[in-house]
């Protein structure tokens, strides 16, 4: 009969080697489901692991990534406000993070601290569940954390032409003059004026501003252009509530929708790979996600 988790757990304590500990790093973090997510999938995969979720202010995030190191850590998630701050303090960083200029998951390997960005990656797995990205015309949304991410992972994977709207627009513009000299997607800066207008012809539409969060009845003024015949993606990052107003409006359209939560379970499951080398049990991620906003 196979080891339970908890039986696993014990034995590491009083065989070795110890349990792997990860954690959660950002002010605030209460509301962060990420914890209940992975060690969902730690339980499911019988993978002896903890992982805290802690509230680190600016002043001492040097601090809590040299803690990350001394206590042996394997790996972490970063949220906001530490992002871009972070980067400072690590030894590495793989070419999403260096690309998108923030690190949302630490990989301790070989004593060194090694950044990545999994948001854009769990996005875009998200996406190619349905089509592929490459040759895709995509209007994003935002300019922000998660839009740079998205950004990012798409020109990577071949996106032909990324359009990045923003309420300001110098944000945008400076995200196309970071990553333009680096990917040949025609990247492309306009404002989001009030009664932003959706032009035909995109293949995927990413809502990627915080607009909606934590808000059902929160939606940005947009008017859908596309034809008939046409039927884009519309992707919303935000993952609570599931069903936005964004994802409403869009399906109303005809639009193929894609909900937050996804890209929340990907980008978490990506960081399970990279930090155990194992493949994480995505339904068991998903579903801890759902009875966490029950609660
Ligand atoms: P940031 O604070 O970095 O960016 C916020 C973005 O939202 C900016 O583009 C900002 O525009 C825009 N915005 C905010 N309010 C308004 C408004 N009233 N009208 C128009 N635009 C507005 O946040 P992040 O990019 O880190 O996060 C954005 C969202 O993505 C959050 O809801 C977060 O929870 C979600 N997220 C989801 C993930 C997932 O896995 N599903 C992963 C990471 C984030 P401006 O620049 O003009 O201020």
């Amino acid at each position: 009969m196979e080891k339970s988790y908890d039986l696993l757990c014990r034995e590491a304590v009083m065989h070795g080697p110890l349990e792997a500990l990860f954690c959660c790093i950002g002010d605030p973090v209460v509301g962060n489901p990420t914890q209940l997510m992975m060690e969902a999938t730690f339980r499911s995969l019988a993978f002896p692991a903890r992982y805290l979720t802690c509230t680190v202010s600016d002043r001492h995030l040097r601090e809590a990534v040299g803690g990350i190191k001394a206590f042996g850590f394997s790996g972490a998630n970063v949220t906001a406000p530490h992002k871009v701050a972070v980067m400072e303090y690590l030894d590495d960083f793989t070419e999403s993070a260096r690309l998108s200029g923030a690190v949302n998951c630490i990989i301790a390997r070989d004593g060194r601290l090694i950044g990545d960005n999994t948001d854009g990656k769990g996005f875009l797995i998200s996406i190619e569940q349905l089509a592929p990205v490459k040759g895709m015309r995509v209007l994003v949304i935002g300019a922000g954390g998660a839009a740079r991410a998205i950004v990012t992972e798409l020109a990577l994977h071949g996106a032909s032409v990324i359009v990045i709207a923003n309420r300001t627009v110098q944000k945008a513009v400076r995200i196309v003059d970071r990553l333009q000299p680096h990917v040949s997607t025609h990247l492309q800066a306009v404002a989001l004026n009030k009664g932003f207008s959706i032009e035909s012809g995109f293949d995927l539409v990413v809502q990627a501003t915080s607009v909606g969060l934590f808000d059902p009845d929160g939606g940005l003024d947009l008017t859908w252009k596309h034809k008939h015949r046409e039927q884009p993606i519309a992707a919303d990052v935000v993952f609570n509530p599931v069903r936005t107003k964004f994802l409403e409006s869009a399906g109303d359209t005809g639009a193929i929708t894609v909900d937050g939560l996804g890209m929340l379970v990907h980008q978490g499951a990506v960081a399970i790979t990279q930090w155990t080398g194992k493949e994480a049990d995505r339904t068991a991620m998903r579903s801890a996600l759902e009875d966490a906003f029950t609660l």
